[in-house]
């Protein structure tokens, strides 16, 4: 810890209790040893700046300063290994509870890590849900490693004082002098790994390689270029049918975002959507990509293709935000289409994170009349008693389970029982990744009412589907739909305009 005295003869103790005043000798209680209002009360110059008023630990100044100090007095090389402990679940006690639940979290946390340090690391908090300890260890002796896995294994069981949730921390690990040699470095590289840590979940600890380096410049480079990218008309769509299963009508299509970077080639929607997603960038995408599809379905009407529906995809940070429902609403009324001839796909996590939000947002698009359908259904096992307060349309039950369903009696009867589930629901179903006749022939068989895949057809730009789209009622026998319905009229099972 900390403030201890400088006759300990090793380790890395870096602050010394100043020659205080001390009420002690004046008889009164002594301080405790992280009682901050104590160590501010004795008016020490700069002893209370160093110090984190609700944890007592170190602050970010105190650490800084300390760490520089460790190094500098380390000629000997031996190791130290800077640990970046993340408190995921901070911010979300602060939604939950307020400064109770955050500062009762975040003093647990911070009483588990004093615990569980060795008595000569330095320990501070940098930030609300940022901890950092400094403690010897090289980076290859296993058992140090161990010791780190531990102390944070140590902290995920804390519990806050209002609500009892669980605390969830990551954790980075940078290495002295293995890593760097400079105390500035040793903290940006814990935090680069702390972030890889927090992506991968709660307990994970992550170490430091220069890699990370590396993919940190490349996210950089992505968002600069998509930014260009987006004023430079880079982002266009990809068009994939939904097919209805009973008839074989096209009863509409997906959009998909396409980028298409005149260097690099085309980036995959999982590599850039994610770094949109830190920024304004996905707000954008969304506007571009919604605007694109409905100007597109209205160019298909004045040819004489009618499209029924047209789906767009909406990350969860553009339904989290407070003019969603606004700007879909101004949008839509920018072209002569009806609201529910669109249909927005939102995937589950939001509904599984923070159900009431979603369940406003989703009465929100309600009342504006579009469709909403929960997209990758399946993936986040959001249950029964969510989705029945949800005002949802569609349900797109997601391609792990529809990938080898032929071969796998398990997930056909879990397709049989999210069918049966959506039913009660009164929401379609729609089976997505279709690749083969033989899925396509189980699927139907449970009676899904809708399909999507590449063995109708893979994501294609706008004339190629409009080439598909014309094609479509020759190719269809091919998937055993026979009989010619029209194609034009929108399915039943969608529910008329
Ligand atoms: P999603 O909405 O679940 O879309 C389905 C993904 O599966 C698409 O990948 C599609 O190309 C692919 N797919 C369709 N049929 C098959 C098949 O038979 N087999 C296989 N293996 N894949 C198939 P894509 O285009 O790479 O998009 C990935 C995800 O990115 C989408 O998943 C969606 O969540 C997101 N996304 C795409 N466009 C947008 C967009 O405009 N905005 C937002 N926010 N997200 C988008
Ligand atoms: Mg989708
Ligand atoms: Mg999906």
């Amino acid at each position: 810890m900390q403030s201890r005295s400088s006759t300990e003869p090793e380790g890395l103790t870096v602050f010394e209790e100043p020659d205080l005043p001390r009420r002690e000798k004046a008889g009164q209680k002594p301080a405790p040893e992280h009682d901050v209002e104590g160590a501010l009360d004795r008016h020490i110059p700069g002893y209370g700046q160093r110090f984190d008023i609700q944890t007592g630990l170190l602050n970010y100044l105190g650490i800084r300063e300390g760490l520089a100090r460790l190094l500098r007095n380390r000629a000997d090389g031996r190791g130290i290994a800077l640990v970046w402990i993340d408190l995921m679940n901070l911010r979300r006690e602060f939604s939950l509870w307020g400064w109770t639940g955050a500062e009762a979290m975040a003093r647990r946390v911070a009483g588990a890590l004093r615990s569980a340090v060795d008595s000569n690391a330095l320990l501070g908090r940098v930030s609300g849900g940022s901890f950092l300890v400094a403690m010897d260890a090289s980076k290859h002796d296993k058992d140090r490693r161990q010791k780190i896995q531990a102390i944070v294994d140590t902290l995920t069981p804390a519990r806050s004082l209002g609500s009892q949730a669980r605390s969830e921390v990551a954790a980075g690990v940078a290495f002295f002098p293995v890593d760097t040699d400079s105390a500035e470095e040793l903290v940006r590289f814990a935090s680069l790994a702390a972030t890889r840590a927090a992506h991968a979940g709660s307990r994970a600890v992550i170490a430091f390689h220069s890699g990370m380096n590396t993919l940190v410049l490349r996210d950089h480079m992505l968002e600069v270029e998509m930014r260009r990218g987006l004023d430079l008309g880079q982002f266009t769509l990809a068009y994939q049918p939904k097919v209805a299963l009973a008839t074989g009508q096209i009863l509409g299509a997906e959009a998909l975002i396409r980028w298409n970077h005149p260097e690099w080639g085309e980036v995959a929607p999982a590599e850039f959507l994610p770094i949109a997603e830190r920024s304004e960038l996905i707000h954008r995408i969304f506007e571009h990509g919604l605007r694109t599809a409905l100007e597109q379905m209205q160019r298909w009407r004045d040819i004489g293709l009618l499209l029924p529906i047209m789906a767009v995809n909406a990350s969860a940070v553009n339904v989290r935000c407070d003019n969603f429902a606004h700007s879909v609403r101004s949008i839509l009324a920018e072209f002569p289409l009806g609201s529910t001839e669109l249909e927005l796909e939102m995937t589950e996590s939001l509904a599984f994170e923070d159900e009431e939000l979603f369940a406003a947002r989703m009465r929100q698009l309600k009342a504006i009349g579009v469709r909403v359908a929960i997209d990758d259904f399946g993936t986040r096992y959001t249950g029964f008693n969510v989705l029945k307060h949800l005002p949802l349309d569609a349900m797109k039950i997601d391609q792990c389970f529809i990938r080898g369903i032929d071969h796998s009696p398990g997930m056909r009867s879990l397709c049989q029982t999210i069918v049966a589930m959506a039913r009660q629901l009164n929401l379609r179903t729609v089976a997505e990744g279709i690749e083969q006749l033989s899925e396509l022939e189980v699927i139907r068989e449970i009676g899904c009412d809708a399909g999507q895949g590449y063995l109708f057809q893979q994501p294609a730009p706008a004339e190629e589907f409009a080439a598909f789209f014309d094609e479509w009622p020759m190719r269809k026998r091919g998937f055993g739909f026979t009989g010619a319905p029209p194609m034009l009229e929108v399915d039943p099972l969608y529910g008329a305009a």
